[in-house]
């Protein structure tokens, strides 16, 4: 897979035939790497070409104790409808089932927006769903997590979320939620071998989901459906991971790209490993504002 022979970098005319400007005068922060600055320059200099990604938890909404509740941060969706039709695709990548984050996120209504859900197992886009059917390891796990979770002396407060292709288990309500997490872990990584299924850590919860989906699966093959040059993958958690290798992964195949932390006191391992970090939803969606903005007035895409 080749990058493709587009503009590199920021040179030559900026949107519109003016004189190209920088990232920091279009309002923009400046990544700490120079990949990461790399990437930031050909979002900006061929945005009909470009993806732009985020998860939905803690990156485009503020994590709460009930997930049910996690509305996106009131600036996502307004930032998202400016950026789509200036950028070539525009992807939310989540965990979640795609409709829940549709939903809680108020993106119903954006066009060409392409949310996968299950770590790619589902896919939404201008108001059609399409999915794969579950493995038969998920309805096995379904079935022994209660006896399982019993067995395992699970304190009060830990329960399970069934998003239907995953099982995620919960502790962020129990009274002290790193040692209920532990209690679990034993069980539920021997309870993943035994269904064939794989135990993905996140911010106070385990989830038991099919193998070989994750959200840098589900990037690198948008990438290529979507023929896309340069990428800006947004996360703030260790199931984000995977989606930061990708976009390593990528650039090494030749598509400059970006990876942003939405940043917390929760999760430190991730903004190790960013190219440029922000201050939870709230900046994550300014950042896409002033993307939307430095890019408007650029070629629209040929969707
Ligand atoms: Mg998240």
């Amino acid at each position: 897979m080749t990058g493709g022979g587009g503009r590199r970098g920021p040179g030559g005319s900026g949107p519109g035939g003016g004189p190209a400007r920088s990232p920091g005068e279009r309002g923009l922060p400046t990544p700490r790497t120079a990949e990461g600055q790399a990437g930031l320059a050909a979002i900006l200099s061929d945005p009909g070409r470009a993806l732009i990604a985020a998860d939905f938890d803690g990156t485009l909404a503020p994590i709460v104790a009930d997930p049910a509740a996690a509305w996106a941060h009131p600036a996502a969706a307004p930032a998202l409808r400016a950026l789509s039709g200036q950028v070539g695709t525009l992807a939310i990548i989540t965990g979640r089932p795609a409709m829940t984050a549709v939903e809680l996120g108020g993106f119903g209504a954006i066009p060409g927006l392409i949310v996968l859900g299950h770590y790619g197992w589902e896919q939404w886009q201008d108001g059609q769903l399409t999915t794969q059917p579950s493995p038969a390891g998920v309805a096995t796990a379904r079935a022994e997590l209660p006896a399982l979770l019993a067995g395992a002396g699970a304190a009060n407060g830990t329960w399970v979320e069934d998003k239907g292709h995953a099982l995620a288990v919960h502790t962020r309500r129990a009274t002290d939620p790193a040692a209920a997490l532990a209690t679990v872990a034993g069980p539920l990584a021997e309870l993943a071998r035994r269904t064939g299924l794989r135990l993905e850590p996140g911010r106070l919860v385990l989830e038991l989901r099919p193998r070989g989906s994750d959200k840098g699966a589900a990037l690198t093959s948008l990438v290529a459906k979507r023929r896309c040059r340069a990428i800006l993958f947004a996360g703030d958690d260790l199931g984000d991971l995977a989606a930061f290798a990708a976009v390593r992964d990528l650039r090494a195949a030749g598509h400059p790209g970006l990876t942003v932390c939405s940043g917390s006191a929760e999760v430190t391992g991730l903004a190790a490993e960013a190219d440029l970090v922000v201050d939870g939803p709230d900046q994550v969606a300014a950042l896409l504002a002033a993307l939307a903005l430095a890019v408007s007035g650029s070629p629209r895409p040929a969707r």
